[in-house]
């Protein structure tokens, strides 16, 4: 919901919000409305209702990038790429000719290679670095800052956006639209973090300072292809682009069978998977609904995969004692942990805590409820 103050600013909003609807085209969740101020008060009653006119509503969509992320790994090893995790690249090493041929990775790994893509993100200029010592630097991270506030602020499934966020303190911003009789405390905030998100200047250009408005690709002298920026909205666009300049520059044309599939490719998770499955595993597993529903969401059909790791080797009760919720707030499974470290090639427990099951970003201290028990699921599988 974005709280309108001016006038004005209700047509101005609502054809931005418009032109959403229809870039969106057939995959627009809903077409944005206005909400006139009564009714946004009788739904988000925390809302300030102080000089508000109006309020222009409009659907966004939300994923769980860690999962997601995991999945495209998982769906690439499917297609035969070996994956490693906490590997860094120390080293590249070149040929006569001055091409890259090899790749030390630490500690263990020495990596004979046809190519080299560098996607470090905001990290990219550490291996352009180790490729070329004078090369311009390309990126320039810039930091992002999220809080996470409890539920009870805003109206299930439904938010609120400042359009013109200043730099200003978040929980003073936040304060601000809502009602006086609502206390916002630093102490209510359940997590926070920040990120370095990397804006980035193609190393070809004339001017050193511009930014390129999405992603770059670029490869060097030495063939070293680097593909930074972007947003995860074109990812799969990204991708394919790489592969195409990839299979140029390392001389692998031939090894294309029949074009890329990564436009329409299917992640692992998504073929056996439907938006009643979630019904499937409460009737087999006795779940809760709200666990099941965020096992079917983050997992999709590898939730199945989820409950035979702990079923058929580690927990000796059948159902319904194998039940356990590891954090009683927010819905999550004891059993994710050993599919983290089996299948989602998980090493440390920050690990599993924040890039698996997402419990850092969203409530901090549950995650550090729950360690202990986490370290000791993870030591009986690592031995
Ligand atoms: C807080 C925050 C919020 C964001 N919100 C959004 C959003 O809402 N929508 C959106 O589309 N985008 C968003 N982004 C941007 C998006 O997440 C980034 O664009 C994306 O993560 C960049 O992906 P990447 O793969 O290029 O880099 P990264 O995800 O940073 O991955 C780089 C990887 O390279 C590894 N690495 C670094 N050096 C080496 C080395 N020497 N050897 C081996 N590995 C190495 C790192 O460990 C890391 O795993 C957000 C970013 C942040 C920080």
């Amino acid at each position: 919901m974005l709280p309108i103050y001016k006038y004005w600013q209700v047509p101005y909003h609502l054809a931005g919000c418009k032109m959403y609807d229809v870039l969106a085209g057939k995959e627009n969740m809903e077409t944005s409305y206005v909400m006139s101020k009564g009714k946004a008060l009788k739904t988000y009653p925390a809302l300030k209702s102080d000089r508000l006119v109006s309020t222009v509503v409009y659907d966004d969509g939300q994923h769980n990038d860690s999962q997601m992320n995991i999945a495209l790994i998982m769906s690439a090893v499917k297609h035969g790429t070996v994956a490693a995790n906490s590997c860094e690249v120390t080293r590249l090493n070149k040929d006569g000719n001055g091409k890259l041929n090899d790749a030390r990775v630490k500690d263990t790994l020495t990596a004979h290679i046809r190519g080299i893509i560098n996607t470090a993100g905001p990290f990219s200029d550490a291996l352009l670095t180790l490729d070329n010592p004078s090369h311009k630097h390309i990126v320039r991270p810039s930091s992002i800052i999220h809080i996470t506030l409890p539920n009870h602020y805003s109206p299930r499934k439904m938010g609120l956006l400042d359009p013109a966020t200043s730099d200003g303190r978040m929980l003073e911003e936040v304060r601000s639209y809502l009602s006086t009789n609502v206390k916002v405390r630093r102490g209510d905030a359940l997590s926070a973090w920040s990120g370095l998100r990397p804006l980035v200047r193609n190393p070809g250009a004339a001017s050193t300072e511009d930014l390129v408005r999405n992603y770059m690709i670029h490869v060097s002298d030495s063939r070293l292809l680097t593909i930074a920026g972007g947003k995860w909205m074109t990812y799969r666009g990204m991708a394919e682009e790489t592969v195409g300049v990839a299979t140029k520059a390392f001389g692998l044309d031939n090894r294309v069978k029949s074009g890329y599939v990564t436009e329409t490719l299917r992640l692992v998770g998504t073929h056996g998977w439907s938006r009643n499955m979630f019904i499937g595993l409460i009737q087999t597993y006795g779940l809760e609904t709200e666990v099941a529903k965020h096992l079917s969401e983050s997992y999709r059909d590898r939730a199945w995969t989820l409950f035979d790791t702990s079923v058929s080797l580690y927990v000796p009760f059948s159902f319904p004692f194998l039940l356990y919720l590891m954090v009683t707030v927010l819905p999550r499974h004891r059993t994710e942990v050993r599919y983290a470290v089996r299948h989602e090639y998980t090493l440390t427990v920050i690990d599993v805590l924040a890039r698996r099951a997402y419990l850092f970003f969203l409530k901090a201290l549950a995650a550090l409820e729950v360690f202990p028990r986490v370290v000791d699921i993870m030591a009986d599988e690592f031995n």
